[in-house]
């Protein structure tokens, strides 16, 4: 079975990180609310109190070798560019953050202008009221 074999082909991988995107302090209150976006994540680092945005990656296993098993055991992470501070995410925290990850990540690169972004941001606000 794949699960039981896991254990076996970790020896031979090694973990890989990838930056996914940043998200805002500002974005992780509810829109025009106090409430933070994540119960458990402070939208100001909590252990320095000094972050513009927080980092977001995934770490995964990937084996060696022509394995098609692409990536495996990912975990997302939630980490603070001042002092590196780091908080694993479950599945259900990144996918409320990720709409504003993904415009964030457009924005930087590129890909959309200042009133599309805005345009943007207050759509996937109306979702949270
Ligand atoms: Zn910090």
């Amino acid at each position: 079975m794949w699960f039981i074999s896991l254990g076996g082909f970790k020896g031979k991988m090694k973990r890989d990180t990838e930056v996914i995107g940043k998200i805002k302090w500002h974005q992780m209150f509810k829109p025009n609310t106090e409430e933070w976006l994540l119960k458990r994540i402070n939208p100001k680092c909590e252990n320095c109190n000094n972050n513009d945005y927080y980092i977001i990656d995934t770490t995964f296993y990937k084996p060696l070798g022509v394995l098609p098993l692409g990536k495996i055991d990912k975990i997302i992470r939630i980490i603070c560019p001042k002092c590196k501070e780091v908080i694993e995410l479950d599945r259900e925290e990144f996918v409320s953050i990720r709409p504003f990850i993904k415009i964030n990540n457009l924005f930087e690169s590129g890909k959309i202008d200042e009133y599309q972004y805005k345009y943007r941001l207050e759509k996937i606000e109306e979702k949270y009221h």
